[in-house]
């Protein structure tokens, strides 16, 4: 329920390079457009797409606008930005305004010609990065961190560039300034550079393109038959665009996309040696359930979640339901471990929207009844327990309860899936100030009465790592490692803001 509640995801990325010849028939803008469509959940503020014929000095293509992916882009515009690359980018702002000089992605001039940027993340040293590039003398102009990163790729690294163009130099310069937050995807020229932060905060992945006669069904596909190659944020997008999950884009590595194929250029060291750090909100709410993530789906994990749950918390009832949707695969889960047959309570009114204007006191005081249509049978008489992702202002979860009390039942117990949130997201994620967060405004032994529910329970902090970590194999991954620094208030690196 964390979107109704104030817990805002900041961007989405992706990157399509076509191989074969060039100019390619592959439709580049369409396939980004479509990879952006399956990524809005990560943001629906505003989107850009950008393309190249991936020339040396090629003029970009840019499209960019305000509000949804299918309301930006339309027919005419995608057939004009026809390219053998290009860059996309969604976003919900966390730092900068909502305005049209923030959308993304960047495009700058370098000295070795364009370059076109798009970021997911926040950057925690983003103030001390931000007067660095102001004493060089270099102007901003949007209030954004991402530009602070597209204006550090624009400078010539120490080493100097006696050869040409040293993309992978800068890149690493950006790397050793800034450790955290960032995805990035980068294009110049014929090229698009995939870079995830040395702690792999924020997601990245790639997928290949397969090409057409493998949906057709008509021929058995070579496995090294492609049309393309694709970065994205969450490999859910992948079926959409007719793409296979290729695999994950390490911490701290830069991997370089061309017509050649992909190839690692790069991995970054963490400071001190220190574990990764992948937001384990990514996995509680954020991501979309048939996204893959260190070599584990999500749905996977969010019902270990809910099954971690059911043995830290379980309680005796009739009824296991939930708020609906994204905690259905963690009611599941606690239904089928403490043997409890699982009932939907409520039907979700999929066509609301935002409600930009509330008319009149009595269309506002309706509330999460406009929402929420009560599925009255499961309800009378029953004694419930309603599963939850997450309670951050915990303003929605009255009003579902008193729903569910009007409605007869006979007791509703809550249980979230995931530990209270205390503490700031620097990290790129839209968290309320500490005082609004309802896990620090009432102590944990009144919330229930609070909610006016018969009692309520968290997942632990350990519960929760435990049912994240317990999937990923060792063999991916050196060492892993999850940041929860909104649920214990210690932060992966010192925050400079
Ligand atoms: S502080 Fe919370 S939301 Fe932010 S990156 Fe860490 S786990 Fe994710």
């Amino acid at each position: 329920m964390a979107e109704s509640t104030g817990l805002n995801e900041a961007c989405g990325v992706f990157g399509c390079v076509a191989t074969g010849n060039w100019p390619t028939d592959l439709d580049v803008p369409h396939t980004i457009y479509l990879g952006l469509i399956g990524l809005q959940h990560r943001g629906q503020e505003s989107a850009g797409i950008v393309t190249s014929m991936g020339n040396k000095n090629s003029r970009y293509k840019i499209k960019k606008g305000m509000g949804m992916v299918n309301g930006i882009f339309h027919e005419e515009e995608l057939l004009k930005l026809r390219g053998n690359l290009g860059i996309g980018h969604t976003r919900y702002s966390t730092l900068g305004a909502s305005d049209t000089s923030n959308v993304q992605p960047f495009v700058v001039e370098t000295l070795h010609g364009l370059i076109a940027v798009a970021h997911n993340g926040e950057l925690t040293n983003a103030k001390s990065l931000k007067t660095k590039l102001l004493k060089h003398g270099v102007g901003l102009s949007t209030g954004t961190d991402s530009e602070l990163i597209t204006q550090l790729l624009t400078h010539t690294p120490e080493c100097g560039e006696p050869h040409g163009a040293n993309w992978i130099g800068r890149i690493k310069r950006i790397m050793s300034e800034t450790v955290i937050s960032y995805s990035l995807v980068i294009m110049h020229d014929d090229k698009i550079y995939a870079v995830r932060d040395p702690y792999g905060n924020r997601p990245l992945c790639l997928g290949k393109l397969l090409p057409a006669t493998a949906f057709a069904g008509k021929k058995e596909v070579d496995k090294d038959d492609l049309d393309g190659w694709v970065v994205s944020s969450e490999s859910c997008c992948f079926n959409s665009v007719g793409a296979r999950y290729y695999r994950e884009v390490l911490p701290g590595e830069v991997v370089e996309l061309s017509k050649e194929g992909v190839k690692s250029v790069y991995i970054a060291p963490r400071p001190n040696d220190t574990p990764p750090a992948m937001c384990i909100f990514e996995y509680v709410y954020f991501a979309r359930p048939d996204s893959i993530f260190e070599g584990q789906m999500v749905y996977t994990v969010r019902q270990r979640c809910g099954r971690q749950l059911a043995k830290e918390a379980p309680v005796d009832v009739d009824i296991v339901s939930t708020v609906p949707e994204s905690a259905t695969p963690a009611a599941l889960a606690y239904a089928k471990q403490l043997g409890i047959p699982y009932g939907e309570v409520f039907c979700k009114n999929r066509y609301v929207g935002r409600t930009f204007i509330q008319p009149n006191m009595r269309l506002r005081q309706l509330g999460v009844a406009k929402k929420f249509g009560p599925i009255s049978e499961n309800i009378k008489g029953k004694r419930i327990v309603l599963i939850d992702d997450s309670i951050v202002r915990g303003v929605t979860m009255i009003p579902i309860v008193k729903l569910l009390r009007a409605e007869g039942a006979k007791e509703v117990h809550l249980r979230i899936a995931s530990p209270p949130i205390k503490h700031p997201c620097y990290m790129g994620i839209n968290i309320p100030t500490t005082q609004e967060l309802i896990a620090n405004k009432i102590s944990m032994d009144k919330l229930a009465e609070y909610f006016d529910a018969d009692s309520l329970q968290y997942l632990t902090v350990e519960g929760l790592k435990h049912a994240v970590q317990q999937g990923i194999k060792d063999d991916e991954n050196d060492r892993v490692g999850h940041c929860v620094a909104c649920l214990t208030g210690q932060y992966p690196v010192k925050i400079d803001w």
